[in-house]
């Protein structure tokens, strides 16, 4: 997200303070020795109903690939913004069918709001943070209404903003679960050789981090796996972690009558 992204949505998330729920799933399910116990956590009454997010990329498999072990009936939501890589769409298939994994949602963008925002397709050049919003935020915040906690595939060495990422995290009404928070990428690809898990078929093409097409290219050798995420553009995050605030971007969009 953009410095004057983030100005205008004033970010002041999260609020700091002491959780109890969050300190009582963190002292049922973490060891002394930090581990996380991700097949116990995901059973705790605490979390209620429960899915995963997943963006079916380039790590995406270790995690679903997890779940499918403990519960392959987990609801697992897919943002399908519409702007995906042809070989996104056929690696849901793929991991679908492999994982057993019964219940993925697609979930899809209001179709009259990108008709009124973006009737040209070119949202994603002129203001990627409401594109992002449009396609991925507001249509996950609205699936995740059914929810009251969600599963994140994000990890500490995927860079800065994520490198004090905890297991447990309050956002906004939702408790989000964080299992990979500590993983390192070599824990990430030994776990997917010794399961011969299917890879993401742009990986072998230099795709460490995937996205929507028209927002991601390839990283050369030695770059941040991140990097060929909105290259050069000042935006490193789509927004779906805003917490509370994509509601208050939502309202302001509106106050600004762009048709929210
Ligand atoms: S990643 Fe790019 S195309 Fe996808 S929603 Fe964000 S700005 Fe739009």
């Amino acid at each position: 997200m953009s410095a004057s992204a983030a100005a205008v949505l004033d970010l002041a998330w999260p609020p700091g303070g002491h959780d109890p729920v969050l300190s009582a799933l963190a002292e049922r399910h973490i060891g002394r020795d930090g581990a996380l116990d991700f097949a116990s956590a995901i059973r705790d009454p605490l979390l209620g109903r429960l899915a995963m997010v997943s963006s079916f990329g380039a790590d995406s498999a270790v995690l679903l690939h997890q779940i499918s072990r403990i519960n392959p009936e987990m609801d697992i939501l897919f943002i399908d913004t519409g702007k995906h890589f042809a070989e996104t769409l056929d690696y849901v298939d793929t991991l679908s069918t492999e994982f057993g994994l019964a219940n993925v949602r697609f979930i899809r963008p209001d179709a009259g709001l990108i008709a009124l925002e973006d009737s040209r397709a070119e949202l994603w050049q002129k203001n990627p943070d409401l594109c992002c919003m449009l396609r991925k935020t507001f249509p996950l915040q609205d699936a995740l209404s059914g929810y009251q906690s969600w599963i994140t595939g994000r990890k500490r060495f995927q860079g800065a903003s994520r490198a004090a990422l905890p297991f447990f995290e309050r956002d906004g009404d939702h408790i989000k679960l964080n299992p990979l928070a500590k993983t390192s990428a070599e824990d990430i690809l030994s776990y997917a050789r010794r399961h011969d898990l299917p890879q993401h078929p742009l990986v072998e093409r230099g795709f460490l981090s995937i996205g929507c097409a028209p927002c991601t290219r390839a990283v050369k050798p030695g770059e941040d796996p991140r990097a060929g995420r909105w290259s050069g553009l000042n935006k490193v995050e789509c927004g779906i972690h805003l917490g509370p605030d994509a509601n208050f971007a939502r309202q302001s969009l509106a106050a600004r009558g762009d048709g929210i």
